[in-house]
């Protein structure tokens, strides 16, 4: 199992299996932004498996930022060891969309349990940029 290191050649904890530093790296680092509503669920995930809670903010829609809790977002993502993301499905969210939904499961152990969060995001873009939105109910 890749270690949480971020130096060296490490796998993405997106799942990808490409390199960190060759997918979500550098969304984190801000010198790419995701083209397609999938790559920023990949490296949201990432972003909590790797503790990145300003970019968890920074994708939020900027209209939600003000209520981001970082502290209680940041020792969820400390507690728990994310272990798989799973994209099941998507909808639109193309880079010439202006809006896409991603059906995820992410994996997680919590105080020696495996569980799993499935959830239906909705992804808007705002001034070319992608943003997560909410969680929408399944249909
Ligand atoms: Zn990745």
């Amino acid at each position: 199992m890749p270690k949480n290191s971020q130096t060296g050649n490490q796998t993405c904890p997106c799942g990808s299996g490409e390199d960190y530093a060759d997918c979500c790296q550098p969304f984190h680092d801000g010198v790419a932004m995701p083209e397609r509503a999938e790559e920023l669920m990949r490296s949201r995930y990432s972003a909590f498996a790797l503790q990145k809670i300003d970019y968890l903010k920074d994708t939020l829609w900027p209209k939600y930022q003000p209520g981001f809790d970082a502290f209680a977002t940041a020792k969820w993502a400390a507690e728990n060891h994310w272990s798989g993301l799973t994209i099941l499905a998507t909808e639109a969210g193309l880079a010439r969309d202006r809006r896409g939904t991603v059906l995820f499961e992410a994996r997680y152990l919590a105080g020696g349990r495996l569980n799993s969060h499935r959830e239906l995001s909705l992804f808007r873009k705002k001034a070319d940029r992608w943003y997560y939105v909410e969680a929408l109910p399944e249909k």
